[in-house]
């Protein structure tokens, strides 16, 4: 088998970079380890208006609902609440999502193998284990979009991303306090580093956290959420789905290598301060695509995907991990300051106005820009000084 580009990991990056690859002109080929798309999964399925239209998909029946804002707890209980002129963000089903996604790509064109598994490659080839046999693939260029772990990465040498988060999520009964709010936890007892979560839709909600990796088990921060006086209040007992997976934070200095590109979260494209992939991956695997087509007619080098993706949002990402890295070291009680200074009338005003939850920068420029930036100064370190 010869094709110009193989994309390999057929994910939200993988449908996206395949379908541009094939409508700019390159025979593509996408293979995903797994028998079905989208499954099994490991997201809360929070996604921005933004980020639909990013990946160039109307509202399907992946829309579970529809959320305008969110009630944020500090570790002492003070609540925040975030409110949204009108729809922000969308929960979806992931396993519908990706296939949606991937259906679009093949109508381009683009050629799929299911339970075929990349291991290896040298030059443009490619080994793969399809129902229990190795077989060889040859391709021009090879997008790596298999997510977290990347083989593609690995067998490439690129090295891998800055910091890895631990996430674990379950779905479950709960009676949320409004069903158009998603329910934010902070607190170093139950998501040290990161934040945990509810999400609610149809009854339901995926409770969840992620963390800084540490030796405690995941478990035990799940079992310490469930206790959280707001969680419990609501959470009406027994589970559904349990997830458990880890979140890539800071992109390795390189994306490529040779006839090798990474894309999603196998190169670290994801918010630091929220964990959301979907979106940046969908900005990303479009110039992955086309960038792969053109270099396989020796049009374009693959280092103008490195530079056309880090001029897009690299910026973003960086000064996201340093707002995760600042936010990341608060203690609770600088955590319950930091939520009572967001709290505040004229704070909340701007953060309704200008809070994007795929561009946080926005805001906190605007935050840094007001007059009463002492107090937030103090809370955020010397990272915040030098952000803008
Ligand atoms: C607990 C948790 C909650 C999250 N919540 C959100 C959220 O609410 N919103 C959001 O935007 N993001 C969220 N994320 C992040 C989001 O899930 C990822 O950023 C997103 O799925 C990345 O898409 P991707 O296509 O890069 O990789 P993936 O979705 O991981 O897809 C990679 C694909 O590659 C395949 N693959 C892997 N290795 C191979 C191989 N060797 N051969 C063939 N195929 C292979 C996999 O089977 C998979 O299908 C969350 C993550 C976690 C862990």
């Amino acid at each position: 088998m010869k094709y110009d580009v193989v994309v390999v990991g057929a994910g939200p990056a993988g449908a996206i970079a395949s379908k541009y690859a094939a409508r700019a002109g390159a025979r593509t080929l996408l293979i995903e380890e797994h028998a079905s798309i989208g499954s099994p999964t490991q997201c809360t399925g929070l996604i921005s208006k933004a980020a639909l239209v990013e990946c160039e998909i109307g509202e399907g029946s992946f829309i579970l609902s529809k959320m305008k804002g969110a009630f944020v707890y500090a570790p002492g209980g003070e609540e925040l609440t975030v409110r949204g002129k009108d729809t922000k963000a969308y929960v979806i089903d992931r396993k519908i999502f990706d296939r949606a996604l991937v259906e679009r790509s093949l109508d381009q064109g683009v050629d799929i193998l299911l339970k075929t598994r990349f291991i290896d490659m040298n030059g443009g080839r490619i080994s793969v284990i399809a129902e229990g046999e190795q077989r060889e693939i040859h391709a021009d260029i090879i997008i790596g979009a298999d997510g977290i772990q990347s083989s593609v990465g690995r067998a490439a040498g690129i090295p891998r991303c800055k910091k890895f988060l631990s996430g674990i999520q379950f779905e479950a009964p709960y009676t949320a306090k409004d069903p158009e709010f998603v329910e934010i936890f902070t607190g170093n007892d139950i998501a040290p580093g990161f934040f945990a979560w509810a999400v609610p839709f149809g009854g339901i909600a995926r409770i969840g956290l992620a963390r800084s990796q540490d030796d405690i088990p995941a478990i035990s921060y799940l079992e310490r959420l469930l206790k959280h006086p707001v969680v419990a209040s609501r959470y009406r007992g027994s589970l559904t789905e349990h997830v458990i997976g880890g979140i890539p934070l800071g992109p390795p200095v390189k994306t490529t290598k040779d006839n090798v590109m990474l894309v999603g979260d196998a190169a670290g494209q994801v918010k630091p301060t929220s964990g959301g992939g979907i979106y940046i991956g969908a900005v990303c695997a479009k110039l992955a695509g086309e960038i792969a087509a053109k270099a396989s007619r020796k049009e374009a080098r693959l280092g103008e995907y490195e530079k056309r993706w880090r001029n897009s949002i690299g910026r973003e990402l960086a000064t996201g991990m340093r707002i995760h890295k600042s936010l990341g070291k608060l203690r609770d009680n600088d955590l319950d300051e930091f939520i009572a200074y967001l709290n505040q009338p004229q704070i909340r005003e701007i953060i309704t106005e200008y809070g994007d939850m795929d561009h946080p920068s926005i805001l906190f420029q605007k935050l840094i820009n007001m007059k009463d930036k002492k107090r937030l100064i103090k809370l955020m370190g010397i990272a915040f000084k030098t952000l803008f």
